[in-house]
């Protein structure tokens, strides 16, 4: 996607090179089945079903609220002031993070402000590090014509990238692009794993004569969703010399089960945040401003929050732990599958070993895209390969997303997937 394509003539080249997404059109193939009549266990796209993760009541009681008072006009550009000044307050009391509301940028979701920073800090040509498997960022590269970099992650350190993965990508480059707990593998960074990173950015930082410093994009929409015994790191609390390069996005889309509200912010250092809002203003992209009165309201309300997240969580790792339970039990009994403990967001990276595999048929699985259409056809499991998020090896590693499944399709699932893995002969 990064080459910019042969223009057609009616469009640019930019816009000629650029991908939809491939998750909507696999989303495409599971609603085709379901109009057909089958029951598919739908694990593909990273949203939410509102009758399974509904929004916080106080949310839309505040959104219906603020559209009757008549909160229905243009918001000021960098986002209402009482969120602005909500999220501040929010990031302190959460996440021991202090920031004026300068630093403070509301959008209309987590994607504007992910753009407007790459808008804001990229010029053509500049180098732009992220690891993969990842979400989203080589359509970000291309948009902005940088030079991608991308860096492989290994199944054994979660598919977070390490010192040594990132040591030599990040000379000379612009920006470095981190998520944590990552989409697309559920996983997150410790503390010294991510302080280690951020110990090779100031260094980086610290050999630079010229005022181009390297940048940290640091995605934290998924920080609120973790599980057992992981806890959300962030580069700022855990090296505060990282705050003068890291800019944090964030939002309420993943946090409170909300992707159609189109909430979210940026924080990062004020001089490259004003720079950021005037991109944005350009776009319009502003988060709408009811849905802005009603956040300000749900973050200054702990106890709500809490008691939301309490049962959020739960539910989402009820899920995560049902497919990671059984896709181990299938592993112990002699299939090819296996799965990464979930530590966080809404994904569980599970691996269908299934490449070489010869169906009863003679049909010999090959590609990562075999076997999804395998287990969507056969076992009406839908799973989206890491291809999707910029994988290039064939080995049957899958994002599973259960934001939009009951534990009982879960459960349901699970033995078909039994019976169509037993129809596999292994390669030889
Ligand atoms: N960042 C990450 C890591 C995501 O996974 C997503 C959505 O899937 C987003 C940002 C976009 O969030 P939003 O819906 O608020 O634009």
């Amino acid at each position: 996607m990064t080459a910019v394509g042969i223009a057609s003539g009616r469009v640019s080249a930019m816009a000629d090179g650029l991908t939809g997404s491939s998750i909507l059109k696999i989303a495409g193939d599971v609603r085709a089945l379901r109009e057909g009549g089958a029951e598919v266990c739908d694990l593909t796209v990273g949203d939410f079903k509102p009758s399974e993760f509904p929004i916080p009541a106080m949310l839309l009681s505040g959104i219906e609220d603020a559209l009757r008072k008549g909160e229905t006009n243009y918001p000021p550009s960098s986002g209402m002031p009482s969120l602005r000044a909500a999220v501040r307050a929010f990031y302190a009391e959460w996440l021991g993070l202090d920031y004026p509301v300068e630093s403070i940028l509301v959008a209309g979701g987590a994607r504007p402000a992910l753009y407007a920073t790459y808008r804001a800090l990229i010029d053509p040509g500049d180098v732009v590090v992220y690891p993969v498997p990842s979400w989203n960022n080589d359509a970000y590269c291309h948009m902005v014509e940088a030079t991608p970099r991308p860096i492989i992650t290994e199944p054994a350190d979660g598919f977070m990238p390490t010192r040594e993965s990132i040591a030599d990508a990040i000379r000379g480059a612009r920006m470095l692009v981190l998520n944590s707990p990552l989409n697309p593998t559920g996983t997150a960074f410790t503390a010294e794993s991510l302080g280690e990173i951020c110990d090779l950015v100031l260094e980086e930082n610290a050999r630079r004569t010229d005022d181009r410093p390297l940048f940290l994009l640091y995605d934290q929409v998924y920080w609120m969703l973790t599980f057992g015994a992981t806890r959300h790191v962030d580069p700022v609390s855990l090296r505060p010399e990282m705050r003068q390069y890291t800019i944090f996005v964030d939002g309420i889309s993943k946090a409170f089960a909300s992707t159609g509200l189109r909430v979210g912010w940026l924080v990062g250092p004020p001089d490259v945040v004003a720079k950021m809002a005037n991109v944005l203003g350009h776009v319009g992209a502003w988060a709408p401003r009811a849905e802005q009165v009603a956040t300000a309201k749900l973050l200054g309300a702990t106890a709500e929050l809490t008691a939301y997240h309490d049962v959020m969580r739960k539910s989402v790792q009820a899920r995560l732990t049902a497919l990671y339970d059984g896709l181990i039990a299938l592993k112990h009994d002699g299939f090819p599958t296996d799965a990464i403990v979930p530590m966080g967001a809404i994904y569980l990276s599970a691996r269908f070993a299934l490449i070489g595999g010869r169906l009863e048929n003679g049909t010999v699985l090959r590609t990562n895209e075999d076997i999804r259409r395998f287990l969507l056809e056969r076992a009406r499991l839908a799973v989206v390969p890491f291809d999707a998020f910029g994988s290039r090896e064939e080995n049957g590693w899958c994002r599973l997303s259960v934001g939009a499944v009951s534990l009982g399709e879960i459960s349901a699932m699970l033995p078909r997937l039994r019976e169509v893995l037993q129809s596999v002969k292994p390669a030889r």
